[in-house]
């Protein structure tokens, strides 16, 4: 199946991506039957069927397809993988509403934009997301007082913009790796005085990996020693190159603290988000991201969602990551109480179980019931999994590169001790490119690697590569949840030479692991002669006689070899099912404990090498 399968996601992945589901309805649940919509998200799919998104994308990766988080897969490929998961599939019975949206012909409908400021400390995003809050017209006339609720949005000309009220890179591509991005345009603020900074440049490639469009803001003009051209210049050097220069990216010169500028600031979001067509659904049961969340000792959980798409009332209940709750009240900036909200509206909820994260998709589903059973489907996996994230990206296996297709581009974000080895490490790995693939750094800096670093190679699909760079506790620990590759070196040499290897493996024949199933330790059995033999549940897949096994335990490769014997009940067998308990024996291993995780797993040669 693979190829063909991996093809038709490939073409159902562009072809719905403008019909992206606004939300996905879990109709009915009986025993291991599932009802699924025809496309659907590998997050949404993953919520679902109550599993990790890591385990799903490890399960569309043994089927030869490479998917991320928010990529669109087809009913077909979904039915392969919940029917390898055991369960059956069945085409979802549609809801009233979207019958009822199907029949209205209710397509996308324009939106208004989502924007975050970014850029160096200092150079004004604060005041500048507080000077443009004033503006806020309709605000004024509410007589309401505006609160910080993590979001919050203007109108001008009559037109409304949506503004991230939590400034910076690192929040944005957080969220972006834990999944959402809700931001349409990123306002890069520059100190006209002092220039691009080290962060005006991670900014601008946090932006870029995002492929979202870039405005940039020429702040404090109002100094003495202001110098715009001279940040021009700068930003041109950075292949930013502004309208005025023959480029097409629009600079603004503005004054947060006089207020200068402003409006011609946001007269340029409204044409950029023009440009863009931003849409969406605006009917129906909505869905859309938590932008920020606290816990009130009177009032419970206090969330700033924004609506993406779908219209959010009072009275529905939702799942938010793994809280979940029905809309007590609804409220805006200034506190007004709404009855429902649309698409980019942030806005304040009350009536979550628990505290949602910044970042967590919010999703309004039918009923309680089926809130709860995806909570805690979601709950029980989440104590079942020990396995580290699969690295989407590493050297080892790069050929996933491969099988993805023709668009053979490795991301590398490069840090260094010393801002003067980026050039010539820079140079070395793009000298790597090949026809078949191109190494891109997207990202290089001085300093240690912290966790943006990983976050922003994690969702660019790339690896991390350092020089004589430290490797931030929270960043390890960060790259080794969402498995992604960080390499040091103290050497250019063997820095360079591993990349050339292991891009020249990539072009090479390749074996792709398969993961055929998990079990976990549950009892210890001592058979003499033969040493210890683990007494196993199969949690997913199977468990098979010729495969290779791996010992997990709490998410840490204890061992890792062939499988010795397999017994169900007396007898041997070359397989055991899902759900069936069996006897394993590994080869040169007799060290199993109780809540050890054994992996089966099979190398299979990869379809497009
Ligand atoms: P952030 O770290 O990027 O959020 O920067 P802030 O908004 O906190 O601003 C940093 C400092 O620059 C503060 O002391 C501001 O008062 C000052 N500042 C911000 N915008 C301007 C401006 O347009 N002109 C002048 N003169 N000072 C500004």
């Amino acid at each position: 199946m693979g190829e063909e399968l991996a093809n038709t996601v490939r073409k159902s992945t562009v072809e719905n991506k403008k019909e992206v589901l606004s939300s996905v309805t879990v109709t009915e649940e009986k025993g291991r039957s599932i009802a699924i919509p025809d496309a659907i998200t590998v997050k949404q799919l993953a919520e679902i069927l109550g599993l990790g998104v890591a385990e799903v994308i490890k399960k569309l990766m043994a089927n030869g397809i490479i998917a991320s988080i928010n990529q669109i897969i087809d009913h077909d490929t979904t039915a392969i993988i919940a029917a390898d998961l055991g369960y059956e599939v069945r085409e979802v019975e549609k809801p009233a509403e979207s019958i009822k949206r199907a029949a209205a012909g209710a397509e996308l409908q324009p939106r208004s934009p989502v924007v975050t400021v970014m850029g160096h400390v200092d150079h004004g995003k604060t005041s500048l997301l507080d000077a443009i809050r004033k503006t806020n017209v309709a605000a004024r006339e509410r007589g309401g007082i505006t609160q910080h609720i993590g979001a919050y949005q203007i109108e001008t000309d009559g037109k409304k913009i949506t503004f991230l009220d939590t400034p910076g890179h690192e929040a944005f591509t957080a969220m972006r790796a834990r999944g959402v991005q809700i931001t349409d345009i990123a306002i890069i603020v520059v100190a006209a005085d002092d220039g691009v900074m080290p962060q005006t440049v991670e900014a601008i490639n946090h932006a870029r990996a995002a492929n979202i469009p870039i405005i940039v803001a020429l702040n404090k003009i109002d100094k003495p020693d202001a110098n715009p051209e001279k940040v021009k210049k700068q930003l041109a050097e950075l292949g930013l190159l502004i309208e005025e220069w023959g480029g097409d990216i629009v600079c603004v010169l503005v004054s947060a603290k006089k207020g200068t500028g402003l409006r011609e600031l946001l007269e340029n979001i409204l044409v950029v988000a023009e440009i863009g067509e931003l849409k969406a659904v605006t009917e129906g049961p909505a869905s859309g991201a938590i932008v920020e969340a606290k816990l009130d000792k009177a009032k419970g959980v206090i969330a700033t969602v924004l609506v993406q798409n779908g219209v959010l009332k009072v009275g529905d209940v939702f799942v938010a990551g793994e809280a979940f709750g029905k809309v007590k009240a609804l409220f805006n900036e200034v506190g007004k109480r709404l009855k429902n909200a649309g698409p980019a509206t942030p806005t304040v909820i009350l009536g979550l179980s628990s505290l949602p994260q910044a970042g967590d998709t919010f999703q309004v589903v039918s009923d309680e019931r089926h809130a709860r059973a995806i909570i805690s489907k979601k709950e029980a996996e989440k104590k079942a999994e020990t396995v580290v994230a699969p690295k989407l990206v590493s050297l080892d296996d790069l050929f996933v590169k491969v099988i993805e297709g023709k668009l053979k581009e490795l991301n590398v974000v490069l840090k260094t001790d010393v801002q003067g080895s980026i050039e010539p490490i820079r140079d070395s790995l793009e000298k790597l490119t090949t026809e078949q693939i191109k190494v891109k750094v997207i990202h290089s800096g001085g300093g240690s690697i912290t966790e943006s670093d990983i976050n922003l190679a994690y969702v660019s699909k790339g690896i991390v590569i350092g020089f004589n760079s430290r490797l931030e506790p929270g960043a390890k620990k960060l790259s080794e949840a969402l498995g992604v590759d960080v390499r040091n070196y103290d050497i250019i040499y063997n820095l360079v030479e591993d990349m050339r290897l292991a891009l020249k493996g990539m072009l090479e024949p390749i074996f792709v692991e398969v993961i055929e199933g998990r079990t976990e330790v549950i009892a210890i059995f001592s058979v003499s002669k033969v040493g210890k033999v683990a007494g196993v549940r199969v949690s997913q897949g199977k468990a098979s006689r010729d495969a290779g096994v791996r010992v997990l335990r709490q998410g840490k490769k204890v061992a890792d070899s062939e499988v010795s014997s397999l017994r169900r009940f007396k007898d041997d067998v070359k397989e055991c099912a899902t759900g069936l308990e069996c006897g394993v024996g590994i080869k040169d291993f007799n060290d199993f404990l109780v809540g050890d995780i054994l992996e089966f797993y099979r190398m299979q040669r990869s379809n497009q090498a």
